[in-house]
């Protein structure tokens, strides 16, 4: 009896545990924080928030980066927010369009928020929502309940966008085709740091999808160097600089996509490419690793091919 006790108790702690870690907050200056998500799959237990997002606190309010994946997601994200500053959350700007990203935006425009996203990120949202919807209900389940895709109501159709939203100044731009079509990066000019979706990946290994292009993916990411953003809150994994980015991301899309381009002009078959390229110890160490390398390579190839 007292065993069975003391299981249910340590069952409780550890649940409590994991809701409590779902997002990290950590400070990066007087203004600006990052909400750190886990670097594993999305879960019942993460609420399918397995990606960092970002809030800037303004003197009118706060600028939220992404909305999550769900409407209970959003709420955490609201609680964690309201930990932070008083403020409310006035602005809510979509980095892409894969589910974590934004279908949590119907609950932001609910609570009075504007949602802001360019058009060629509001065009892949539609285009992906109904999968999304089922996918993410499938592993969310009841916590699922209540969420609607909803979309930046004016969606400037452009690639660099410079707001003024409560004084401080924050650009969005377009780089190229990354991890899905119509993804941007956030930077903040007068504090130089990044907010770069899904763009980049450290302490886990990135994921070349059916939607993604990591030959243009990595010219995205050399126009991320040349802007040289001091600090980077990456898609995915901790805080870091730029050349951590470059070691975790850069240069495994540059091994994706120069190893592949060998195989493809010898057209020596997508198998032949994954064999070859499989042993990859420069990036073995990173999350997920066993998962996804051998994936990325296939499609790395694939899409070369077919281009
Ligand atoms: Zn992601």
């Amino acid at each position: 009896m007292k065993k069975y006790l003391l299981a249910i108790l340590l069952a409780g702690t550890f649940n409590s545990h994991l809701l409590a870690q779902t997002l990290k907050t950590q400070k990066i200056n007087e203004s600006t924080y990052a909400l750190i998500g886990e670097i594993g799959g999305r879960t019942y237990e993460n609420q399918g928030l397995n990606a960092n997002y970002g809030a800037i606190v303004t003197k009118d309010g706060v600028i939220l980066i992404d909305s999550g994946a769900s409407k209970k997601g959003a709420e955490l994200i609201n609680k964690e927010v309201r930990k932070i500053t008083g403020q409310k959350i006035r602005w809510v700007i979509n980095t892409g369009s894969q589910d974590h990203r934004w279908l949590g935006n119907d609950y932001f425009i609910s609570q009075g928020a504007e949602v802001i996203a360019l058009s060629k990120t509001v065009a892949t949202q539609k285009l992906m929502a109904g999968n999304q919807v089922d996918s993410v209900k499938a592993v969310l389940k009841d916590r699922f309940s209540g969420t609607k895709p909803a979309y930046a109501q004016n969606p400037p159709n452009q690639n660099d966008v410079a707001l003024d939203l409560g004084g401080t100044k924050v650009q969005i731009k377009y780089l190229n085709h990354a991890h899905f079509e119509g993804d941007v990066v956030i930077y903040l000019p007068e504090q130089n740091i990044m907010f770069s979706g899904d763009h980049i990946y450290v302490d886990r290994l990135l994921g070349v999808l059916p939607q993604s292009n990591a030959s243009t993916w990595l010219d995205a990411f050399n126009q991320i160097e040349f802007i040289n953003p001091k600090v980077i809150v990456p898609g995915h994994g901790a805080i870091c600089d730029l050349s951590k980015a470059k070691r975790q991301t850069g240069d495994y899309l540059k091994f994706l996509v120069d190893g592949t381009k060998k195989y493809a002009e010898d057209m020596a078959g997508v198998e032949v490419a994954v064999k070859g390229l499989s042993n990859a110890p420069q990036f073995e160490k990173l999350a997920n690793f066993n998962e996804l390398h051998k994936g990325n390579i296939n499609r790395t190839y694939l899409r070369l091919e077919a281009q």
